[in-house]
């Protein structure tokens, strides 16, 4: 009987990794790293429930850290299947799996550096080695292409319109049943990336409930954005953003563009303090025709993401130099959740400053020194010290890239008959029960909270 255990972003939204055991084959769908509270971290470190060498075959539903980042951990424990994904996801894999490599090692130096390791000597997770071979793995398939990964096995990746690249997962069980790992599910009628495409059945589904529980609020047009512009403008301050490097800052350099362009913003400075964000513009550009019919033309050359001052901010050097300056100035870093990256030094220097405005734009998981922020915290540690926060914190969640609990029944409504059982993940516990509760009542399907190492027969 095959079986499907939840190795991650179960009762949580980091760390998707779902083993399909099939007897004499294993792929795993997503290979996330677990972000967030030092619990689920600390799980990163902890032995993998099978050998790496026993999975065949790995399928990537998109290349934010939370779905690929634990790749080259597996890599370095032995795995050396083909992990397939869309051409879109291996562009992007280029950047960040080499960039967390990069991150865990510079981590690993600075604990040791400054005594703050517990484990003596503290070692990255993985290296910058183990993510270069992790990419020589990448199989790139297009769009609504079934392709057999493992005798017998096929997957088909969908669009998701989450992320440039991302996909659902349509894998086919040797007996033809499609299962279908939705992975992070994206927004209707948003800029920059297409509509969630519909779905007409699946035997079993997998289904994200990050904003299970919530609505975003309803498109204003930028008009919130707007406001903590010309507000941070008008106190002479600067605007941090945290952007996660990957999507986010695509849309708002689309907004700052947009505001800019119907002169409802002053056209400030303009500062992408992050080389990967910098190149994943480009492969936005390069890949324009998977992106929004609305920015399509325009996107060919980056500009319908280039407001009028736009900097890119290249060495550290220079990045320093724009940490130093108190010119008003919109500053995009990532990560978005400042957990680490050169948005660090920025809040750093920021935060203590009245004038400043720190505006998240994107889920803030539990743990995080985002989540901290907004909700309140006067005080942040940042690289061992604790810094004083006198800036305004803002949030704006109406330009995340997840679904909201409306869209996702919306999109779960397309279905012309209900799944065997649909599996909620990717959630933290009230929004996976809250969802769970919707589904049930408003479509009566089979529904059931998936669990962290839960093993389910299929
Ligand atoms: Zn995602």
């Amino acid at each position: 009987m095959p079986s499907l255990t939840f190795l991650g972003a179960a009762g949580t939204v980091t760390g998707s990794k779902h083993l399909l055991d099939l007897g004499s084959r294993r792929v795993l769908v997503d290979c996330g790293l677990f972000q967030g509270l030092k619990d689920l971290r600390l799980r990163n470190w902890s032995p993998f429930p099978i050998e790496a060498s026993a999975i065949d075959t790995i399928v990537l539903t998109h290349a934010h850290l939370d779905h690929c980042g634990y790749l080259p951990r597996l890599v370095a424990q032995g795995f050396r299947g083909r992990v397939f994904c869309t051409p879109g996801t291996q562009d992007l894999c280029s950047l960040v799996l080499p960039d967390s490599a990069h991150l865990q090692e510079e981590e690993a130096r600075d604990a040791n550096r400054h005594g703050y390791a517990k484990h003596q000597p503290a070692l990255p997770l993985y290296t910058s080695e183990d993510a270069a071979l992790a990419l020589t793995l990448l199989q790139p398939v297009g769009f609504n292409r079934p392709v057999p990964v493992a005798a017998g096995v096929e997957v088909e990746f969908l669009s998701a319109g989450h992320l440039l690249g991302s996909a659902y997962a349509r894998v086919r069980l040797p007996d033809g049943r499609p299962i279908l790992f939705g992975g992070d599910l994206g927004r209707y009628g948003r800029p920059v990336l297409p509509d969630p495409s519909p779905v007409d059945s699946a035997d079993v589904l997998l289904v994200e409930s990050t904003y299970g529980d919530r609505l975003h609020p309803p498109d204003d047009g930028g008009a919130r954005l707007a406001a903590v512009i010309n507000d941070t403008a008008a106190r002479g301050g600067k605007l941090i953003i945290p952007a996660f490097a990957l999507g986010r800052v695509e849309e708002v350099l689309y907004w700052l563009k947009h505001l800019e362009d119907a002169k409802r913003v002053p056209v400030l400075p303009v500062f992408v303090d992050s080389p990967m964000a910098a190149r994943a513009l480009q492969f936005y550009a390069s890949r324009a025709d998977e992106l929004d019919v609305d920015v399509r033309p325009a996107a060919r050359g980056v500009s319908a993401f280039a407001t009028r001052r736009l900097t890119v901010v290249a060495s550290p050097q220079q990045s320093k130099e724009l940490v130093a300056s108190r010119q008003p100035s919109i500053v995009i870093a990532s990560s978005g959740m400042a957990t680490g990256g050169r948005v660090i030094h920025h809040l750093e220097a920021t935060l203590p400053g009245s004038k400043n405005t720190v505006l998240f734009v994107g889920f803030q998981a539990e743990g995080t020194r985002g989540r901290t922020l907004v909700d309140g915290i006067k005080q942040v540690r940042i690289k061992g010290r604790d810094v004083p926060v006198a800036a305004r914190i803002e949030r704006l969640d109406s330009m995340s890239a997840h679904a909201d609990a409306a869209e996702i029944m919306r999109w779960l409504s397309l279905f012309s008959r209900p799944p065997s059982m649909t599996y909620l993940v990717h959630g933290e516990s009230v929004a996976l029960e809250a969802l769970r509760a919707r589904v049930q009542s408003e479509l009566q399907w089979p529904v059931h909270v998936a669990r962290y190492q839960e093993r389910v027969e299929l």
